[in-house]
């Protein structure tokens, strides 16, 4: 570090490492978030839009840790509970009735508000220690938070690779939790809506929160320990993606446009409201492969089918006897 940036940073009390090198924030002297924008974009043009807001917001918050802890925070409050919104508006007003795949069961305004209590405790509750803890590991593990960003084909191959993983443990720990015991004491308050709504994505027991979470956040962590090259930007984008997916399939609107209807094995609403109405199969949450594989469908259709497999198989032991 040299004479000047120490000076500067003993003035200033700390030095945000979100520039590669510690004098680009340390000469800024900005102190409100419009000023300091304003100067990172005239001093670092190279930066794109979000890169800009990115840098301001940890040079703005004097503190690494509390930035990365509130981003996050935020970035889960306003994501979910503004995905949520819109179908909170659909179902209220009646619009693409003719969409819901059950028509006749509408969430009162009296479900989404206790669903609505019960989701905000348990953010605060359950998620608010690990947010606050994220920054420090992220250190440890050499997840990034300078700016530039990676370039868009390694951030879409890593949230591929965390999408496909999330799946496979949802799929795992979901069907662990619809045996007995697990069922009875944590699933089953999911369970409680079997016709659902978008904000009840979130309602679950603690212990599902904590399990099932692991999936969204636990693999970024491993990709970061095992391979590096993680930066916390992408770690940003696949938890919105996560969120958005979780959320819309508890829309319970298909509609035809709905993504699963140009990617055939993407999950969307209609297989999780299968899971919810007939409180057995469809286990995983975003891709159908792994039900499929291992024969789990959920609704009248699959079961017909898995009834005609089993029927043409005993015929066909019986004619080899
Ligand atoms: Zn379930
Ligand atoms: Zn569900």
């Amino acid at each position: 570090m040299s004479n000047s940036t120490a000076s500067l940073i003993s003035k200033i009390g700390f030095v945000s490492q979100v520039f590669e090198d510690n004098q680009t924030a340390a000469a800024i002297t900005g102190t409100t978030f419009t000023s300091i924008y304003q100067e990172i974009s005239s001093s670092q043009t190279q930066l794109h839009f979000l890169e800009r807001l990115w840098a301001s917001w940890y040079v703005y918050m004097k503190n690494d840790v509390l930035a990365t802890g509130l981003m996050f925070f935020l970035l889960h409050e306003i994501m979910y509970f503004g995905r949520c919104l819109p179908w909170y508006i659909i179902d209220k007003f009646g619009l693409f009735r003719k969409y819901k795949i059950q028509p006749t069961v509408i969430p009162t305004d009296k479900e989404q508000w206790e669903c609505l209590k019960s989701v905000l405790k348990s953010h605060f509750i359950v998620e608010a220690l690990p947010i606050w803890t994220f920054h420090p590991m992220c250190m440890k593990l050499g997840i990034s938070v300078t700016v530039p960003f990676p370039d868009y084909t390694t951030m879409l191959k890593q949230i591929a690779i965390f999408l496909f993983l999330e799946d496979l443990w949802h799929y795992v720990f979901h069907r662990l939790f619809h045996y007995s015991i697990f069922y009875k004491y944590i699933h089953k308050q999911h369970h409680k809506y079997a016709a659902p709504f978008g904000l009840a994505a979130e309602y679950a027991h603690p212990i599902e929160v904590m399990a099932l979470g692991f999936g969204t956040v636990g693999f970024p962590i491993i990709y970061a320990y095992i391979f590096n090259g993680l930066h916390l930007f992408t770690v940003c984008c696949w938890v919105v993606t996560r969120l958005f997916q979780a959320v819309d399939s508890h829309s319970g609107y298909d509609f035809p446009w709905s993504l699963n209807k140009f990617l055939p094995f993407w999950a969307g609403a209609e297989h999780h409201d299968l899971h919810h109405h007939y409180f057995i199969g469809n286990y995983a949450s975003s891709f159908r492969w792994w039900d499929y594989v291992m024969d789990t469908e959920s609704g009248p259709v699959a079961k017909a089918a898995r009834e005609k497999r089993m029927k043409n198989k005993t015929e066909r032991k019986v004619k080899v006897n």
